[in-house]
């Protein structure tokens, strides 16, 4: 039995909210802080009464943070607020003694950076502190750590290549929307890609990696290698990994309306003045795109994530594919929320559950990946997220490169 604080009331914070309030036998008490309390409230409210209490919190201010922290007296955060708020949300953690959880690297505001050094220098306060932080527990990065994690402790000696495939093959409806928040998703995708290769990272243009593959249930789909945060992690826990990729599949429609927005400066990150006011053009459009957590109720079709592994069992070579599809609609029909964001709740709910109940447990900084990964997922499946693997496929990949 134990209390948890959830930060951030968006599509992901829905989920979280909805699953964890799902299992009182785990989560006790629960409290859902962002920086806009009528949010909370909605979610609080659809959860049933009594079950979620509400708070307003600043989570860019430590010393709010420690005060309502104080207050509640959770034995967890469960952070999925914004990739910005990430570092205070652990020097929170660290001043009031409670352990961490979060589904995306930490970023700064005035950079599109993506790197763990800011989070893994964390390491030896938390190990000191007797406090657990689990870094990336969403679904890319989050499951597609475990699913690498069962890989290598089920099915290879070696790892050598892994190429974690991830497609949307929804379809909401609107001429363009993000799956999650909008500033965020654009800042990640308009940068150089980057994969790991013989020990180092080979940059790329954006897109310029493009390969047709095929998704269970879904067919072929355009997918671009682009820069994602648990390559990282991956390869330094991995270390026999030769070639690490991450694929994600874009439509032309969603890549035409990206090249404009780019085009006409509107993805910038830099704060122009507007009439004497300042104001930053990538979050001035996420002002006025959909809201991701308003795609849900027409949106049709499923994603589909996995991992893709070459490697040795046994001195011979073998294939393995391991991967989850998830339906809009169902998602959308049980919690309110599209797919995106329950693939990324669900994950962020099992994570808190896996430390809570002492599966996932030890004092310092881990991505998921470092713990084991078979508690997890003997429930992901009962929890909405089904799986499946197959070995000695054809992983559609070039291995000779
Ligand atoms: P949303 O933008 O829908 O929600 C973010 C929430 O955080 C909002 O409620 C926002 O408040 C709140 N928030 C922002 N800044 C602060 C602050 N300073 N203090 C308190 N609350 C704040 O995003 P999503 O729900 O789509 O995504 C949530 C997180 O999940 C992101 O970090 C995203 O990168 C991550 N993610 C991870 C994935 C994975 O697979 N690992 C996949 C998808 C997302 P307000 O409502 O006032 O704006």
């Amino acid at each position: 039995m134990s209390k948890v604080m959830i930060i951030g009331a968006g599509g992901v914070g829905r989920v979280v909210t909805q699953k964890c309030a799902s299992i009182p036998t785990v989560f006790s008490e629960i409290m859902l802080a962002s920086r806009t309390k009528s949010k909370c409230d909605i979610i609080a409210n659809e959860v049933g009464q009594g079950k979620v209490v509400t708070a307003q919190v600043d989570a860019d201010n430590v010393p709010e943070l420690v005060a309502l922290i104080n207050q509640f007296k959770p034995k967890m955060i469960i952070n999925v607020a914004l990739p910005y708020q990430d570092l205070n949300i652990m020097d929170a953690c660290l001043e009031t003694g409670v352990h961490y959880l979060d589904t995306a690297n930490y970023e700064p505001l005035e950079e599109a950076k993506f790197e763990y050094s800011w989070q893994w220098a964390y390491q030896e306060r938390f190990k000191k502190a007797g406090l657990t932080a689990i870094l990336g527990c969403g679904f890319d990065p989050g499951v597609t750590g475990v699913f690498t994690a069962r890989a290598a402790k089920h099915h290879f000696d070696e790892i050598h290549y892994l190429d974690i495939v991830d497609c949307n093959g929804g379809d909401h409806g609107k001429a363009f929307a993000t799956n999650f928040n909008p500033e965020i998703n654009i800042r990640e995708i308009t940068q150089n890609g980057r994969y790991w290769q013989d020990n180092e990272w080979v940059e790329t243009k954006p897109f310029e990696i493009k390969q047709v593959l095929n998704y269970p249930k879904i067919g072929g789909r355009d997918s671009y290698v682009l820069y994602h945060e648990e390559l990282e992690s991956l390869t330094k826990n991995f270390p026999t990994i030769k070639r690490a990729r991450f694929w994600m599949t874009f439509g032309q429609e969603y890549l035409t309306h990206l090249r404009v927005i780019q085009n006409i400066g509107m993805a910038r990150i830099d704060s122009i003045n507007y009439k004497g006011v300042d104001i930053v053009p990538l979050q001035f459009l996420k002002e006025v795109l959909p809201d991701p957590g308003s795609l849900g109720e027409d949106y049709s079709g499923e994603t589909s994530i996995g991992c893709r592994i070459k490697g040795l069992k046994d001195g011979k070579d073998k294939t393995y594919y391991i991967w989850n599809n998830c339906s809009h609609q169902a998602a959308y029909d049980e919690t309110g929320a599209q797919g995106v964001s329950y693939t990324t709740g669900v994950p962020a709910m099992l994570g808190a559950m896996m430390f809570l109940t002492g599966e996932w447990k030890k004092p310092g900084v881990y991505n998921v990946e470092e713990f084991n990964p078979d508690p997890f997922l003997e429930k992901l499946a009962a929890h909405g997220l089904a799986w499946h693997e197959e070995v000695n496929i054809d992983l559609e990949f070039d291995y000779n490169e």
